[in-house]
């Protein structure tokens, strides 16, 4: 058999719009992830349906035997003929024991590639508002573990050259020991009042911070409680830190969102809540699969279509039966204004439904769900032949990215666009282990609309908001007001 393929790939600190595009690329082509436990779940999302997804999550305690376990599994799969992913939070490099990993593939002669990602150090920092150097602040930078395989885990630093040399320091994995860091620092000539930044969950939308100095931080950190996953910076370019980051102001930052589909696709409004600093999960996950059918056209005075998709769908069936639209007599209607605009896009002219006619022969063509609830329209649609262009399949794996940010408590919002996001969320949900009920007591409920507020209430669903017009905008506001009150 021939051997697999093994990415080691950086997810970047947290924001999934971080990771590479060729992180991404290799995500897309794996037959197996094996991921830790500071990878964001929404980068999962990226893989192919069908992949395998394996957690790695370290347990402190049993941090050496994990990793030879996390070696053999990418050495077992590589040998099965697949195309691996090892993904890991931040960068590969960095405090991410990608060169142990690569040993162990180069004993095996298994081929690899390390791809580099953003590290925490750099993300968490600039997301809080702070520059690692600055011509004014900071010429030097340097990544530093706070923790180490001495017996108290204190780290094995050369402490004078890192407080004299160095001016600014990102301690990883720190949180513990910093009193002795600074305690450190302090008696190696550092000023007491150095400002110091943590910075927690960086770039992620329950980004904590907390500033100090030297001297007062670590007492601040044992207050608030502040605690891993968290990045020091100890440097002046921390009084850059204002009270307020960029990506702290924007919009919806701190919101987490589920966001209903019930097709392939990003929904635009989705995409804009992140652009605005939202963290969303559309869910379900859907993948199209596409019928082949021969049909003569020819024989129908009108065609009505489902979706933008469906009118694609059409065009290219024409392609493959090398037909011409002009040898085509029927008109062409769209049963919403995207699939009027998509049929337009073709340089032909779309009619609204409204302006069908009596009488006429008509041809149906949508997803096979469609058809369900055609019959339901009988005194709109009347005698007609209905086409299944396509079928939209739920991927399973997102129920398990779905789990993971559940169980991460990473829901604060859910929308439904439409009735039948709340039936298909609601169908698909159980395999999380969530019901209507839970879900209202853990997000807010939002409804486009009082017909999806009916199917919501059907549900069992306790609706917070049923939007007044069933728009982005309107959505983007009642979040904005939700946030800030
Ligand atoms: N390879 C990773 C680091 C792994 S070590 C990277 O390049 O970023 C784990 C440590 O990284 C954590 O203890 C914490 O100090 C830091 N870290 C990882 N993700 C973080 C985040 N989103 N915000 C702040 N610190 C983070």
């Amino acid at each position: 058999m021939e051997k697999g393929y093994v990415y080691l790939v950086g997810a970047g600190p947290g924001d999934i719009r971080l990771l590479t595009v060729k992180g991404q690329q290799c995500l897309e082509m794996a037959d197996v992830v094996l991921y830790d436990r500071l990878v964001n779940p929404l980068v999962l999302e990226k893989t192919k349906p069908g992949a395998e997804l394996v957690y790695c999550g370290k347990l402190p305690d049993r941090h050496l035997l994990r990793q030879e376990a996390i070696n053999d599994l990418l050495v077992k799969y590589a040998l099965e003929g697949k195309v691996v992913v090892r993904l890991k939070g931040g960068d590969p490099s960095v405090y991410g024991r990608v060169g142990e990993e690569a040993a162990e593939l180069e004993k095996f002669q298994i081929d690899y590639e390390i791809v580099p990602g953003i590290t925490a150090g750099i993300g968490a920092s600039t997301y809080a508002g702070v520059p690692v150097t600055h011509r004014d602040y900071g010429a030097s930078f340097a990544i530093v573990t706070g923790h180490d395989k001495s017996a108290d885990g204190q780290p094995l630093i050369d402490w004078q050259g890192l407080a004299k040399a160095i001016d600014t320091i990102a301690f990883y994995m720190g949180v513990k020991n910093l009193p002795y860091i600074c305690e450190q620092l302090i008696e190696n000539g550092r000023k007491k009042d150095t400002p110091v930044l943590l910075v927690q969950w960086g770039t992620l939308g329950k980004q904590k911070t907390l500033m100090g100095t030297l001297e007062t931080i670590a007492q601040l950190v044992k207050e608030q409680k502040f605690s891993n996953p968290a990045i020091t910076i100890v440097g002046d370019v921390a009084k850059l830190r204002k009270t307020e980051s960029w990506f702290e102001r924007q919009p919806l930052f701190g919101k987490h969102i589920l966001f209903g589909r019930t097709s392939e696709g990003e929904s635009e409004i989705a995409s804009e809540l992140t652009r605005l600093g939202a963290e969303v999960l559309e869910y379900p996950r859907f993948i199209t699969e596409t019928k082949e059918i021969d049909l003569d056209f020819a024989n129908y005075d009108e065609i009505i279509f489902h979706s933008p998709k469906s009118v694609k769908w059409f065009f290219n069936q024409l392609k493959k039966q090398r037909l011409d639209i002009r040898s085509l007599t029927a008109t062409l209607y769209g049963a919403s204004m995207k699939s009027i605009k998509a049929i337009e896009s073709f340089a032909c002219l779309g009619f609204p439904i409204r302006e069908m006619m009596e009488g006429r022969k008509r041809l149906l063509i949508g997803p096979d769900v469609w058809k369900e609830r055609v019959q339901q329209r009988m005194e709109l649609y009347g005698q007609h032949d209905f086409l299944a262009s396509h079928s939209e399949l739920i991927v399973a794996q997102s129920n398990f990215t779905c789990q993971r940010i559940l169980d991460e408590d990473r829901v604060d919002t859910i929308v439904f666009p439409s009735a039948e996001s709340v039936k298909v969320v609601t169908e698909q949900i159980t395999a999380c282990n969530e019901t209507p009920a839970t879900l209202s007591e853990r997000a807010e409920i939002i409804c486009f609309g009082p017909a999806t507020y009916n199917a919501a209430i059907r549900y069992g669903y306790l609706v917070t908001t049923t939007l007044q017009e069933p728009s982005g905008h309107a959505l983007v506001n009642e979040l904005v007001k939700t946030r800030s009150s």
